[in-house]
C-alpha cells in the first residue's frame, strides 16, 4: 500500500474568512488497500467527513467525453471489455481552472485512463450512510409517515386546485403530502368534466385502464363494475388485477347525495401492516408470502377482458419496505393456486387484517368541488351505502396517475427549486 497526499493551498479566503484574512482551504485524496480512494475535504463551509470511494466505482462513473456522454447524461463507457479489477495508480486534488470553487479529484488509473471529479459531485454520492439515507429520503421517494384513521384530520393536507394549476410550489407542497401521507384534498375545483384531466396533465398524463383514461361513478342498472352501484363499497385497492397497478387515484366530486351515505372511508394499509408486523407476526409472514390470485373478467364498450395477477397482500421490496398492498374482496379469484396446507391459515390471517382495516377506516363526505387523491398501492377506500333516486344521485369522475410520473414530477420541481433558492 501506498499513500499520495497533495493537498493545495487556495487562494485568499475568499468570502470564507470572516475577516480573519488568508483562510487555507485543502482537499486531499490517498489510496487505500490499493483499490479505494479516500477523499478528504477540508473546506470551512461544508462536511469535512472522509469519504471512501471504491476504485471501480469511480473508473465505471468516469466523467471524460469518452465515458460519459453529457447531452444524455449517460453512461458511454465500453463494458464489453471493462476491467472490474482496475485500480488506481495516482492521485491528486486541485481546482479547476477558473472555477474558484470548484475543487477536483484527478485520479490515474492501471488501464492508463486518466480520470477527474468534482469535489460536488463525489460528495453528492458519498457511500456514508446517513448521506445515502438523505438522498433516498428526500430525493428519490419521500419517507412515507404512516397514520392510524383516528390521526386523518391531523394529517390531512388540503391545497386549492386553482393554485395547485397555476403555482409550481403548490404543486410540489400537494404531491409531497400525496407521497408522505399517502393522501391529499384539493378545494374548489369547477364543476365540469375536465377537472380530472386537467390536473392529471398538470403532474403528467392519465394511466389508461380497462375502465378508460377518466370513469365516472355512478349509480348504473346492470353494472359491470361493483363500484357502478349504490350498495355499500367495502375497503379495497383498485385493480389488484394488474402486475402494473394504477398508483395514484384522483376522486373529483362533481354531485353530491343528500342522503345520509356516499361518504368515503380510508385506510392506511402500511399503518396496518405495521401493526400486524409488530402484534401478529406470523399473519403479517403469511400476508407477505402466499400469493393471491386477483381477477377482474367482463367487457367494457364491447371489449372482453380477462384480468389476472398473482400476488400477496402485503408486498416488501429487498429493504422490506412495503412496495404495494392488495385487498379486495370482489376482485379475488376464486382460483386460489397455494398448496392445500396454506389456505386455512391464510384465511385466518387474511380476516385478521380485514377486521383491523376496517376498525380503523375514517369516514368523510367529499362536497362538489373537492378532489380526493390517495395512493392505491397503499391505502384501502371504500364507501358507505346510499339511496340513488333522480333527484339524489351521487356523480364523481376519477382517473390515475403512476407513481413514475409523479415522483418524476417531484424531482423536476424540487431540483428547480433549489436552483432558485
Ligand atoms: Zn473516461
Amino acid at each position: 500500500m501506498w499513500l499520495q497526499r497533495l493537498g493545495r493551498v487556495l487562494g485568499h479566503g475568499h468570502g470564507h474568512g470572516h475577516g480573519q484574512g488568508q483562510c487555507r482551504r485543502h482537499l486531499s485524496a490517498r489510496i487505500v488497500q490499493g483499490t479505494s480512494i479516500v477523499v478528504q475535504p477540508e473546506s470551512e463551509s461544508e462536511g469535512r467527513e472522509a469519504m471512501t470511494f471504491p476504485g471501480v466505482w469511480l473508473r465505471d462513473n468516469c466523467r471524460c467525453t469518452e465515458c460519459f456522454h453529457g447531452s444524455s447524461r449517460s453512461r458511454r463507457l465500453d463494458w464489453d471489455s471493462f476491467d472490474t479489477r482496475v485500480r488506481p495508480v495516482g492521485v491528486r486534488t486541485d481546482q479547476a481552472a477558473g472555477q474558484q470553487q470548484q475543487q477536483q479529484l484527478h485520479v490515474r488509473w492501471s488501464d492508463a485512463h486518466e480520470s477527474s471529479y468534482p469535489l460536488d459531485w463525489l460528495r453528492q454520492r458519498s457511500f456514508d450512510g446517513r448521506r445515502q439515507r438523505a438522498y433516498l429520503d428526500e430525493f428519490y421517494r419521500p419517507a412515507t409517515r404512516h397514520w392510524a384513521g383516528a390521526e386523518f384530520q391531523r394529517i390531512a393536507r388540503h391545497f386549492d386546485y386553482g393554485q395547485v394549476m397555476a403555482e409550481d410550489a403548490a404543486l410540489q407542497q400537494w404531491l409531497q403530502a400525496l407521497a408522505v401521507y399517502g393522501v391529499a384534498l384539493l378545494r374548489d375545483a369547477p364543476l365540469d368534466g375536465g377537472v380530472v384531466r386537467r390536473l392529471a396533465e398538470r403532474v403528467g398524463f392519465i394511466r389508461r385502464t380497462t375502465y378508460g383514461e377518466e370513469f365516472v361513478v355512478q349509480a348504473k342498472p346492470g353494472a359491470q363494475n361493483f363500484a357502478y352501484l349504490s350498495l355499500p363499497l367495502p375497503l379495497h385497492t383498485d385493480l389488484p388485477y394488474y402486475e402494473y397497478k394504477p398508483s395514484v387515484n384522483i376522486l373529483h366530486c362533481v354531485t353530491q347525495t343528500a342522503s345520509p351515505g356516499g361518504s368515503n372511508l380510508l385506510v392506511d394499509a402500511f399503518h396496518i401492516a405495521d401493526r400486524l408486523r409488530g402484534e401478529r407476526p406470523a399473519d403479517f409472514e403469511r400476508l407477505c408470502r402466499v400469493p393471491v390470485d386477483w381477477n377482474d373478467i367482463g367487457s367494457e364498450d364491447g371489449r372482453e377482458f380477462h384480468n389476472i395477477w398473482r400476488a400477496p397482500v402485503i408486498c416488501l421490496d429487498a429493504e422490506g419496505k412495503y412496495t404495494r398492498i392488495n385487498h379486495s374482496v370482489p376482485q379475488r379469484d376464486s382460483h386460489f393456486s397455494v398448496p392445500l396446507a396454506e389456505v386455512e391459515p391464510w384465511y385466518e390471517s387474511y380476516g385478521r387484517f380485514v377486521r383491523l382495516a376496517r376498525d380503523d377506516a375514517h369516514a368523510f363526505k367529499t362536497r362538489p368541488g373537492d378532489v380526493l387523491t390517495f395512493n392505491n398501492i397503499r391505502l384501502l377506500h371504500g364507501r358507505t351505502g346510499y339511496d340513488d333516486t333522480e333527484h339524489n344521485s351521487r356523480y364523481i369522475v376519477g382517473a390515475y396517475l403512476d407513481w413514475d410520473i409523479v415522483y418524476s414530477r417531484l424531482r423536476v420541481l424540487k431540483k428547480r427549486s433549489a436552483a432558485v433558492q
